[in-house]
């Protein structure tokens, strides 16, 4: 898929991502960068590193 190019969610037309709105409906386009999808990966592993902290420390103060 080229990341220079946005679909709009009314009409899949492709259009330029530096479009607010789509050339062929005039709707507005979704405002997503290539980069919110880093983002969302970073805060994804930080979180799931989080969980693993959690259930290494509960392993270690489970009654066995
Ligand atoms: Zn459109």
């Amino acid at each position: 898929m080229n990341q220079n190019s946005k679909k709009c969610l009314y009409c899949e037309v492709e259009n330029d991502s530096n479009n607010e709105n789509c050339s062929h409906c005039g709707m507005a386009l979704p405002t997503k960068h290539p980069n919110d999808k880093q983002t969302t990966i970073s805060l994804f592993v930080k979180v799931f590193w989080g969980i693993v902290l959690f259930c290494v420390i509960m392993m270690a103060y489970l009654p066995r």
